[in-house]
């Protein structure tokens, strides 16, 4: 019989990435994005609630975390990446919301840069894929969610995405001029799964989405 998490005696772990990462230029500056942290902490709270033993991995946010979560604060996306090599090991689910760069400065100066006329360039390498290094190391009993956050062919890249980067579940959710899905708005996302499940939400606070994200998790066959 295949495992399900909802069957489990006790409640499932859950490990949740929240928050954007800063990727420093020098000591003084950063290159970041949008993301205010509000669906993961949502998530995390919401796993908390339902007495699940709950490790929330935030980047920088101006949230404060969920009383009962255990939560690591972490800047980069390196750190990131080395906060949830930690974390993964005793979890049954694993869910992604953090927007993590994809790219960080090459050679991070000690020292505050000094302007002296002239342009600066600054060099970006990859970050690494977190959410797909994960994929390839996990165990078969675990399940990994992630986000897709785009501004065109929503069902599309997000099944793309699903695919490539080998995850059981993908929350997606549009952006574009004037919509933007960063902070308390009310939201529109689709829930896709590699079975080919599909479920539209559309109207809903990120703590209603939270929810509905977290029955969709637990209901789910690896
Ligand atoms: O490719 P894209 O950034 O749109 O994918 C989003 C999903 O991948 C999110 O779940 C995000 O947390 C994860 N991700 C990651 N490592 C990266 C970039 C994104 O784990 N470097």
């Amino acid at each position: 019989m295949s495992p399900n998490v909802r069957e489990k005696r006790v409640r499932p772990s859950v490990v949740i990435t929240a928050g954007p990462t800063r990727e420093e230029i020098d000591p003084i500056r950063f290159i970041s994005n949008y993301s205010t942290g509000r669906f993961g902490y949502e998530i995390a709270r919401e796993a908390v609630r339902r007495g699940c033993p709950t490790t929330l991995i935030s980047g920088p946010t101006a949230l404060t975390p969920p009383k009962g979560a255990r939560t690591t604060l972490v800047g980069s996306a390196i750190q990131m990446k080395s906060a949830l090599d930690k974390a993964r090991r005793g979890a049954d689910v694993i869910i992604m919301a953090a927007a993590v760069s994809d790219w960080r400065v090459r050679n991070r100066s000690g020292r505050k840069l000094k302007r002296n006329g002239s342009a600066l360039t600054i060099e970006l390498i990859e970050n690494p894929d977190i959410i797909s290094s994960i994929a390839r190391k996990r165990s078969r009993r675990q399940l990994l969610v992630g986000f897709a956050l785009e501004t065109e062919a929503l069902k599309a890249n997000a099944l793309k995405k699903l695919e490539k980067k080998g995850l059981d579940i993908i929350v997606a959710n549009l952006t574009g001029e004037g919509e933007g899905p960063f902070g308390d708005n009310i939201i529109d996302i689709m829930i896709l799964d590699r079975r080919g499940g599909r479920q539209n939400i559309r109207g809903k606070t990120k703590r209603q989405a939270a929810k509905i994200i977290l029955d969709k998790v637990f209901g789910f066959n690896i």
